[in-house]
């Protein structure tokens, strides 16, 4: 059941939230601003109510999320097996954070799942699973930190005013709207954005540290996917930049620097979607972006066991990067005229 309007549910957490000896916030498999951003939101709110919660993530953070007020109190599932596994153990109240599929909890899925905690899901992509016993979704949200906003100004009974927090929500609205350029963002977006900034926080300086904090490295890797790997396929409106791990390793790669790629691709006129693929140890990694009504999600959860919004998805393939190409190929040429008719 999908829930645009969150309100009908304050009572409800409100009471989860004070009855709870042992909260968890999960955010999903490799985090992104909106996910680290809602979760350290609730932390900080959940702390200045007086309670305690503790969290976790299925994986490392990004680099450009480290900085963030709280980051370094995020247990890493798979850097702390034991310490995360008890601490799903001991939970009665399980809140997961910008996503709606179980398989995005990474190795920790099947101990959440086994759980014996309420589970609240808070979230803003299509679609969602029902794995949880209350699921606050609305796709409308340009980001789980938008609509977490809402879900908090309600408990607090008006906005909460807390740099941290204020920072913590900015963080993944700036991040899921790829700073304000696409994504469901809204007037209430720019209302709420308005309320974070008038908290004091250094728009400037999370700026910096969030776009302009990369390294050499990653930039050079940024000209060569560019120059050398990116294919246009005019006939199918499509792009895509293929990177082996020969590749990454040429250029030093660390977690992140690919990020932002599959974007530059939309740039060109009549490209309507875009694809990055990148080797991973025993499977491809798959990212998927598209301009107007080509919709990504439905093109990843089809082919690549994936996700996402309508113009930014991702999947994987079980496969060699080769292998993985051949078969989008297939796929591409099969539905891209099904896939693309109304745009
Ligand atoms: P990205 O391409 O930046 O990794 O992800 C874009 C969007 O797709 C994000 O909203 C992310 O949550 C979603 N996404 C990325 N990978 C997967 C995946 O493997 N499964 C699902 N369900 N969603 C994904
Ligand atoms: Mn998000």
């Amino acid at each position: 059941m999908i829930v645009p309007e969150s309100s009908k549910y304050t009572k409800e957490l409100t009471k989860l939230f004070e009855a709870s000896e042992n909260i968890l916030l999960i955010s999903h498999i490799n985090p992104d601003g909106d996910a680290i951003g809602s979760q350290l939101a609730l932390y900080h709110y959940l702390k200045s109510v007086g309670r305690s919660a503790e969290m976790m993530a299925p994986n490392n953070l990004q680099e450009f999320l480290k900085w963030m007020d709280g980051a370094e109190l995020i247990n890493v599932y798979i850097k702390h097996r034991e310490r995360c596994r008890e601490l799903i153990d001991k939970a009665d109240l399980i809140v997961m954070l910008d996503f709606n599929q179980p398989n995005r909890l990474g190795e920790a899925e099947k101990y959440v799942l086994a759980s014996k905690a309420k589970k609240v899901v808070i979230d803003h992509h299509l679609n969602p699973e029902k794995f949880s016993d209350i699921l606050i979704s609305d796709p409308t949200a340009c980001s789980t930190c938008e609509l977490l906003y809402r879900i908090v100004t309600d408990l607090n009974g008006k906005p909460f005013i807390s740099k941290p927090y204020a920072a913590a929500l900015y963080v993944g609205i700036v991040t899921d709207t790829g700073n304000f350029e696409h994504g469901n963002y809204s007037g209430d977006t720019f209302r709420i954005v308005a309320d974070l900034l008038e908290t004091g926080i250094d728009k400037g300086t999370i700026q910096n540290l969030i776009y302009n904090n990369f390294s050499a490295d990653r930039m050079r890797l940024m000209g060569y996917a560019l120059n050398q790997k990116m294919v246009i396929l005019p006939e199918f409106q499509t792009a895509y930049i293929c990177l082996s791990k020969s590749d990454l390793d040429a250029f030093h790669y660390a977690k992140g620097d690919t990020e932002g790629f599959v974007n530059m691709p939309l740039s060109i006129d009549g490209i309507v979607f875009s694809v990055l693929f990148v080797e991973k140890d025993r499977f491809v990694k798959l990212s998927f972006r598209s301009k107007g009504t080509f919709p990504v999600n439905e093109f990843a959860s089809r082919f690549f066991n994936g996700g996402g919004h309508l113009n930014a998805s991702g999947g994987e393939y079980p496969d060699t990067l080769d292998n993985t190409v051949t078969y989008f190929l297939k796929v591409l040429k099969e539905n891209f005229v099904d896939l693309n008719k109304i745009s």
